[in-house]
């Protein structure tokens, strides 16, 4: 660690000033949405950065255009697995986030939350290293207590379609708080809230790519239930700078801490905003209700704003028109969707 430290004082950056504090951050996760563009921020800003993904709900595209940067490196691994590697820091972010992903194989979800974070926690304790956990909203279940805040427990079916990412997630939690307090690992988490933006995979059956992917081909718009179901968006860039300020911050303060954006909407009034900002043709048609699908969701971010002095600045109309940019900049035949969707 001391001869990573002495060669992270004397490196230059990119723009070739000096900088004291270079660090060798290994991202899990790190070809998806959010992990591709955290990539690239941290690969802007001078870092070592080892990508680790299986490309199950990804793929190479998203981080093609690092792989030509001398401080960049992609390995291709299943988190499930052991792995060695040197680090200072680690953003574990390998997990399939939307439903229809994580719901393909469950017990692989589980798995990938519970075994990829002991060997993630595992490698920090070995290196010193300090770890970034992106834990999730659905920590809360169904929620009792709205907004919620970080007290609350959460009401989670554990035999439930969701509870294979539900509580594979609150076991990484429970893993985390075990690791800092047993090991003296310097963890972080961070419970991410229903985020989308450019990157986002066409076909990952989330809510806000299946309305834009619908709306821009003039296709039915699919409302789960009647559409009175609520969640609060968060713009990707947002989230990210939440993140790093989570990662970053000195205090030692090991969360868990909210990051998404308060503002909260029916699903119905996203469809509509979806259709105005596509000036789309497109008709609403409603579906059957997915078993367990929260009624309502919207983060207390009380916690967040005290301790990182973080709070999202992108509200969703803004999000979405840049979110709607990007897919019209895509090719979807180029998107492979990885599980059956809408
Ligand atoms: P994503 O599906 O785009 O990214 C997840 C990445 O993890 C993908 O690149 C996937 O291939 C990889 N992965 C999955 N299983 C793996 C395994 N076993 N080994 C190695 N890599 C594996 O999703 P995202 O939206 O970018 O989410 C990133 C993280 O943030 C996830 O952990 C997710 O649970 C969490 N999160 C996201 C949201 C959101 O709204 N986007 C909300 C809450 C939590
Ligand atoms: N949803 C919908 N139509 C779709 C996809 C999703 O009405 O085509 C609903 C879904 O039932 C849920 C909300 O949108 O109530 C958000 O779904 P998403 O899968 O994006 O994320 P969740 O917050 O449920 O994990």
């Amino acid at each position: 660690m001391l001869c990573l430290t002495l060669y992270h004082l004397v490196r230059t950056s990119k723009s070739n000033t000096f900088m004291l504090n270079i660090k060798r951050i290994l991202v899990t996760g790190g070809a998806g949405f959010l992990g591709s563009y955290l990539c690239e921020q941290l690969v802007e800003q001078g870092h070592d950065v080892i990508c680790l993904d299986n490309f199950f709900t990804s793929q190479k595209s998203n981080v093609s255009h690092l792989l030509a940067q001398p401080n960049f490196e992609l390995i291709r691994h299943d988190i499930t697995q052991p792995i060695f590697l040197e680090v200072d820091e680690v953003y574990n972010l390998a997990c399939p986030a939307a439903p229809g992903h994580y719901q393909y194989n469950p017990i692989k979800t589980f798995k990938t939350s519970v075994l990829g974070m002991t060997h993630v926690l595992g490698l920090a304790k070995r290196c010193r290293a300090k770890v970034l956990q992106a834990s999730t909203s659905e920590i809360y279940g169904d929620p009792e207590v709205h907004p919620q805040p970080e007290s609350y427990r959460g009401c989670v079916n554990p035999i439930g379609t969701r509870a294979c990412y539900d509580e594979g997630k609150r076991a990484a939690e429970t893993l985390c708080a075990d690791y800092h307090r047993f090991n003296q690992v310097d963890v972080r988490m961070v419970r991410i809230f229903n985020t989308y933006g450019p990157r986002m995979h066409p076909f990952d059956g989330r809510v806000v790519s299946n309305f834009i992917r619908q709306a821009l081909a003039h296709e039915e718009i699919t409302i789960f239930g009647d559409g009175s179901q609520t969640r609060s968006f968060c713009f990707r860039d947002d989230l990210l700078e939440g993140m790093m300020r989570m990662m970053n911050n000195p205090l030692d303060f090991m969360g868990p801490v909210n990051l998404g954006n308060p503002d909260e909407f029916t699903i119905r009034e996203l469809a509509e905003l979806v259709i105005e900002l596509t000036s789309s043709k497109s008709q609403l048609v409603q579906r059957p209700l997915p078993a367990d699908d929260p009624t309502r969701r919207r983060p207390d971010i009380t916690l967040a704003q005290e301790k990182l002095s973080w709070q999202p600045t992108v509200p969703l109309r803004a999000g979405l028109i840049k979110t709607i940019e990007w897919f019209q900049s895509i090719n979807m035949a180029d998107y492979r969707a990885p599980t059956p969707c809408y």
